[in-house]
């Protein structure tokens, strides 16, 4: 196996691509396929309008704007720092 197949292998996504949330559970599988997993932070469905960076952006934007609140927020931890959310976002859908 050479490093471009290790690379199209194993893309399992677990941090939503809008929020950056973590939640160790596949949101998009190894095959790019979306689980429909609704994120407890921004809310926002995986395989909803996540599937260009553009709109990923204009959700993103949107979910900012009105104060990044969480829709589970029993989730989010005390010291939560939005920013430090927002990195994990993985560098193609910033
Ligand atoms: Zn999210």
């Amino acid at each position: 196996m050479n490093t471009e197949d290790e690379e199209e292998i194993g893309r399992t996504e677990t941090t939503c691509r809008i929020c950056g949330y973590d939640s160790d559970d596949p949101v998009f599988n190894e095959y790019g396929v979306p689980q429909y997993v609704i994120c407890p932070c921004c809310y926002n469905e995986s395989g909803i309008g996540d599937d260009n960076v553009s709109q990923v952006r204009e959700l993103r934007g949107h979910w900012v704007a009105i104060g990044a609140e969480w829709h589970e927020p029993k989730l989010r931890p005390t010291d939560w720092d939005l920013l430090e959310q927002l990195a994990n976002i993985p560098p193609q859908w910033r």
